[in-house]
């Protein structure tokens, strides 16, 4: 498919809708008066600090809801004002935090249901209207909400629009896409799918197999195996990687991003030397602001002396994961929750420790005077982190 056209003559159509419906302003009062908190605001404006008894609080300076999030589900809000009587659908999460979801769930907004990792769009009837997420959607969930002539709200961050453009421009010189993402997150399908061959890459070591590959050749079987559901239809290492570009999924964690970034073009540039550099190699600067913003700020906040950190945000949220990572590099005891409802008044805490399951933790506020970091992924309202804080509070007064 001729995804650049299809796209084009889609947001040329009148049942394609991606700027709101002039209720903006409503819709952004709204989604304040919900999600905003006058206990975080208190802290910012103390210079991201507060102590109350035994507990000091020190917060990221950039943490939380980020422009692209609070865009989508303002959208979000403006779609159920603008069609009161219509079906609406959401193709996923409209961003990954459970309130929020839910609170889309109480406007009677539907989710697409996922029967063993395909979704359902039978649900689907000619116009209803149908919200693609902040992450976007496949190319081919477009068609087919196209083909059965629903409305389509597009959310979709204008900062992962432009990373499929890289994926298109990649295309058009037919060079190889390598994605730093993973391969299962719907932001990475979406990206995918505007690319024409491409190869996800999850990390740094899985990027130094690559370029060893490209380098000095190897085993094929064993490459694609290693890559499993990684790539794309027909992709053949011995054909395919000697033109390639970078891109990424946004949320990854920046500097990863452009360690594999550098690692490729120092490859290409090894093979193919410095006057044919451009001819094999691409790579254009995607990594969102607000990701980054959240990330440097977290590297600030491991500098302080910190008993414990707590990270906020969905379990299946990347961006907040890496941001859970640093705590982990900066050996800082580190709990990673979505909800102050992980928090006991036992002092036990529900928590995810990184790359692993759900986990009770018993006494996990020690005694004594303790300072304690605090951030959130770019999906998480500052009242849950206001929640977050007042229970340790009470916990410890
Ligand atoms: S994290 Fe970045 S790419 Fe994702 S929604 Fe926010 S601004 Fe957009």
């Amino acid at each position: 498919m001729d995804t650049k056209t299809f796209k084009r003559n889609l947001q040329q159509s009148d049942n394609y809708h991606r700027n709101g419906f002039g209720h903006q302003q409503e819709a952004n009062i709204a989604v304040n008066e919900e999600y905003q908190s006058g206990l975080i605001q208190e802290i910012r404006q103390n210079n991201y600090k507060i102590t109350r008894g035994d507990v000091t609080i020190h917060l990221a300076e950039a943490f939380g809801f980020c422009w692209g999030v609070e865009r989508a589900v303002a959208m979000a809000y403006e779609t159920r004002t603008h069609f009161p009587h219509e079906k609406i659908w959401i193709t996923n999460e409209i961003i990954h935090n459970p309130s929020v979801n839910q609170r889309l769930k109480d406007m009677n907004v539907g989710f697409i249901a996922v029967n063993e990792g395909i979704k359902d769009f039978s649900v689907v009837n000619q116009g209803d209207v149908v919200i693609l997420p902040a992450f976007g959607a496949s190319v081919d969930e477009m068609k087919l909400l196209n083909d059965k002539g629903s409305t389509i709200v597009d959310t979709t961050c204008p900062w992962v629009s432009k990373v499929w453009n890289s994926v298109e421009k990649h295309k058009k010189r037919s060079y190889t896409s390598i994605i730093h993402g993973k391969y299962k997150h719907e932001e990475t399908v979406a990206t995918s799918s505007f690319a024409g061959t491409y190869l996800v890459v999850l990390n740094t070591k899985e990027a130094e197999y690559v370029r060893d590959y490209i380098l000095n050749g190897g085993d094929r079987e064993e490459f694609l195996a290693q890559f499993t559901n990684a790539y794309s239809q027909g992709f053949d290492p011995d054909q395919h990687l000697d033109k390639i570009g970078v891109a990424n999924q946004t949320t990854m964690l920046k500097s990863e991003t452009e360690e594999i970034a550098r690692l490729f073009q120092d490859t290409m540039l090894k093979k193919y030397g410095p006057l044919n550099l451009n001819d094999h190699f691409m790579s254009f600067n995607t990594i969102c602001d607000a990701t980054q913003e959240r990330q440097d700020a977290m590297l600030d906040l491991v500098n302080e002396k910190l008993d414990l950190m707590v990270v906020i945000g969905g379990f299946n949220s990347s961006n907040t994961t890496h941001l859970q990572e640093i705590a982990v590099e900066y050996n800082i005891p580190s709990y990673h929750i979505d909800s102050d409802d992980r928090i006991f008044n036992d002092n036990t805490i529900e928590h995810k420790p990184l790359n692993q399951d759900l986990q009770l933790d018993s006494n996990w506020l020690p005694a004594g005077k303790i300072t304690i970091g605090i951030t959130s992924g770019a999906s998480t309202p500052d009242k849950v982190v206001e929640n977050v804080i007042e229970k340790i509070f009470a916990l410890k007064s």
